[in-house]
């Protein structure tokens, strides 16, 4: 087989930053379509807290994860860019320190080609210093530049020194990729709007995939004027809820996951086409549905536990729902009151819930599930 192609999800430079269920899954789906067109891949996950391949423990101290997957990352203080020089705060480069990530790159195969993903705009420099980095170490090889930052801000982000710069969904530039670039037969050209039909992304190449995010749709219905969802997708795709499910008892088959989140930016819109069905949905590991309240549905759905905000006449708050041991269809509510109105944009969904009286509503922005074994 020839050299492997290289995927890197890059550092986060930031006066702050943690993993709140962060995975590269456009970078892991375009893993999946590039070997669907057989060619090897590798990534190198600046953000995974995991252990890596070829780095001794010792070598690097990473912070432990939390029960549901998310956590701290690891970070090494850096001088803040000019431009945020006058903010008084420490700045960090967030992921493998920079020394372990120039030795991964020095001992690898030398690939064909890397590719590069990017997140939040303002995380360019992040981006800069991988880019700059992969040209010192290796030469001559042709770097990509794709993602969220390269989609809203390609003008800028050609001064990243990426040989080129792909806007939009990355599917649809495999025929170019393989073509144009690697000079290779196209075997296989996904049909970026049929998210069901996309191979499942390639989380085997993350070393301990402690969470998994399920793609349920890409751009989203609404088009609120502030928001660049619409510059991010021009339309709106949807997953079937079946396929969704199907796909959570596949990681959880292959890799022994237990812990999902969903990565939509619309998931709680016409619920009962996707958010109701997801969580009633009968699977292999779920038992059959009737009707009952929400949280019996929850736990139903062998989904322990849930956070939610929470409306009570003029107060809003955060309530946890915890499944009872012991009594299989109790849920232990509790509140946390937020001192002021603080949700009033925020799409949501409004169930009743046994406890609540009339004078209550629930909304729920989005629900981490913790599945069975
Ligand atoms: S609902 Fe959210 S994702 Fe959709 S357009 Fe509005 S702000 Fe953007």
């Amino acid at each position: 087989m020839s050299n492997p192609i290289l995927l890197i999800n890059p550092w986060i430079n930031d006066f702050s930053a943690y993993d709140f269920w962060m995975k590269p899954l456009g970078l892991l789906h375009m893993a999946s379509c590039l070997r669907k067109n057989g060619l090897d891949v590798q990534l190198i996950d600046c953000l995974e807290s995991g252990p890596l391949d070829g780095i001794s423990p010792g070598a690097v101290k990473r912070p432990a994860r939390k029960a549901g997957g998310h956590g701290k990352l690891i970070r090494e203080k850096i001088a803040r860019p000019a431009a945020l020089a006058g903010i008084q705060k420490p700045y960090h480069r967030y992921g493998l320190p920079r020394h372990i990530l120039k030795m991964i790159l020095k001992e690898m195969e030398k690939p064909r080609l890397v590719l590069v993903t990017s997140m939040m705009t303002y995380w360019y420099p992040g981006v800069f210093d991988i880019i700059s980095l992969v040209k010192d170490i290796l030469p001559g090889v042709p770097v990509i530049l794709g993602g969220v930052y390269a989609t809203l801000c390609p003008d800028h982000a050609r001064r990243s020194g990426a040989d080129h710069v792909l806007s939009g969904r990355g599917e649809g530039h495999i025929p170019f990729i393989m073509k144009d670039i690697l000079g290779e037969p196209v075997r296989y050209i996904p049909d970026e709007h049929a998210l069901d039909h996309l191979p499942y992304p390639a989380f085997e190449l993350l070393p301990v995939p402690e969470q998994i995010p399920l793609l349920t749709s890409r751009g989203c219905p609404f088009r609120c004027p502030y928001c660049a969802s619409r510059q991010l997708y021009d339309s709106y795709d949807r997953r079937d809820p079946i396929q969704v499910v199907n796909e959570l008892s596949h990681w959880q088959d292959s890799l022994g996951v237990r812990n999902f989140s969903f990565y939509d930016d619309a998931l709680l819109s016409d619920p009962q086409q996707m958010a109701i069905r997801l969580i009633t949905l009968p699977s292999k590991r779920r038992p059959p549905i009737c009707k009952k309240p929400a949280m019996e549905q929850m736990r139903s759905a062998s989904i322990s536990s849930a956070a939610c905000q929470v409306k009570e006449r003029r107060k809003y708050g955060k309530a946890y729902f915890t499944s009872v041991p012991g009594e299989p269809d109790r849920f232990s509510p509790s509140i946390h009151p937020y001192p002021e109105r603080c949700y009033g944009t925020r799409p949501a969904v409004h169930l009743p819930i046994p406890w609540q009286k009339n004078r209550c509503i629930t909304t729920i922005p989005f629900f981490p599930v913790q599945a069975p074994l």
